[in-house]
């Protein structure tokens, strides 16, 4: 797609759109969203729509809060779920300062910086996510539960529930809207799905998450179910996760392929790998955000815990999937579903990038499970752990310069001091499990 400021204004009155919906993503992931109607979409696409950035979290300071949106012409979408006559369109937006520079705070930014970077070194970087998620019941006020009636897992194809019907209908909604699904099936737990799309450039893969997520919940709504990207809604049962499967190219070709080499993988495939471990703590806060993501990275549950890769092992960190050739790929595990995409898939690349550009090789391959092994035998392996909470996560950024400088100083700064609180709110609560643990026996 390469649309004009033009094609824009034709197709949007050949089309009958009445509103369109200027969008950006906050610090934290949230789709924001400033709504136009057709009349005032000249002046947007002239990059003269402004918004109140104070309101918005991790973005200005009350005194100089006046932000501008630049929308990115080619991601002019419809939604297939509105009304078809005076219809509504988004457009993903790029936030400047009124002086018209980038603003150092849009998630958007900081990765276009990270793809920058790769282009420099003569990369392209593509993203291939698989986004898992619940589909709940909600309850009589409409409000979201953690119930379900569901009770298929792994790949079963049930009598059609409303789980199935409403996936069905997702994929549908997708493809309606230019995403190539590749599979989309029942995952572990009760209620749990993944929707696979196709693989993209990385920004374009940032945005299509977080249209994919809007979409989801979308139809979900409309089935009369609430999805969920939290982490780990349920004790006891699968968390969801976001793998992350990552390539890089130069001149059309994918350069983590080498024939020759034992495992199929180039030098370039092995020193990203080494980036990705050598930051992987520091990388953490990003790819697993809340209090609540750490509750899946325990061990049972398919979900990594320790900084360890494999070519043969499902269970680690990072895995080398089987297919080579122009399919060689690196799949990170860690990352969930509440992560920003920008900023995750700016961490990773600039990982990677700095493994390719330090020659980091990684240590040897982890082929057997981790969890069986003794800590003596993880700590002749050096075989360390991921950050186990969000306080750790954010003490391991805090010494990550590196990670903090693809961050950027501004978003660096806001984020490691909104989860400082969140922890410290966490922290204090009382739960229901130390009630029933303590209340009766102390
Ligand atoms: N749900 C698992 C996770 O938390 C992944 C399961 C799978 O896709 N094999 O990452
Ligand atoms: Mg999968
Ligand atoms: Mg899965
Ligand atoms: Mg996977």
């Amino acid at each position: 797609k390469n649309f004009s400021k033009e094609d824009i204004m034709a197709l949007v009155s050949d089309e009958d759109v009445e509103f369109i919906r200027l969008q950006f993503t906050d610090m934290f992931g949230s789709l924001k969203n400033v709504a136009i109607t057709a009349s005032q979409l000249e002046k947007a696409l002239d990059n003269k729509c402004m918004f109140d950035g104070s309101s918005i979290e991790g973005f200005a300071r009350i005194e100089e809060s006046d932000m501008y949106l630049y929308p990115d012409l080619n991601t002019l979408e419809i939604f297939p779920w509105r009304p078809q006559q005076g219809k509504v369109a988004r457009l993903i937006c790029d936030v400047y300062r009124p002086n018209g520079e980038p603003f150092e705070g849009d998630p958007r930014y900081i990765l276009k910086c990270a793809v920058k970077e790769a282009e420099r070194m003569g990369y392209k970087f593509e993203v291939g996510p698989e986004c898992e998620f619940f589909l709940f019941h909600t309850d009589e006020n409409g409000m979201p539960t953690t119930l379900t009636h569901e009770k298929a897992g792994y790949f079963d194809l049930g009598p059609l529930d409303l789980g199935e019907n409403a996936r069905r209908d997702m994929v549908l909604t997708l493809e309606d809207m230019g995403f190539v699904v590749e599979a989309s099936h029942h995952e572990v737990a009760p209620a749990q799905h993944e929707i696979d799309f196709k693989y993209d450039e990385a920004l374009a893969t940032a945005d299509n998450i977080m249209t994919f997520k809007l979409a989801v919940k979308t139809i979900a709504k409309r089935h009369g179910l609430h999805a969920t990207f939290m982490p780990k809604p349920k004790y006891g049962v699968n968390g969801s996760g976001m793998h992350i499967n990552m390539s890089l190219s130069k001149d059309g070709k994918n350069i983590f392929n080498d024939p020759a080499d034992e495992l199929g993988l180039s030098k370039e495939a092995y020193y990203f790998i080494g980036g990705i471990m050598k930051h992987m703590k520091g990388m953490t806060a990003i790819t697993n955000p809340l209090v609540n993501s750490y509750k899946r990275l325990v061990p049972g549950y398919e979900a990594p815990v320790y900084i360890a890769w494999s070519a043969t092992n499902r269970s680690p960190l990072i895995r080398i999937p089987a297919i080579r050739g122009e399919g060689t790929r690196i799949e990170l595990r860690c990352p969930d579903p509440a992560a920003n995409p920008y900023l995750a898939l700016a961490v990773c690349l600039r990982a990677g990038l700095d493994g390719i550009a330090g020659r980091m090789n990684p240590p040897a391959s982890v082929d057997r499970n981790i969890f069986t092994m003794s800590k003596e035998e993880k700590k002749k392996l050096g075989i360390e752990a991921i950050p186990g909470t969000l306080i750790e996560a954010v003490y391991a950024l805090e010494e990550d310069e590196f990670i903090q400088e693809t961050l950027g100083r501004h978003v660096s700064q806001k984020y490691i001091e909104a989860k400082k609180a969140e922890w410290a709110d966490y922290r204090s609560q009382v739960t229901d499990w130390e009630i029933n643990q303590y209340l009766n026996q102390f």
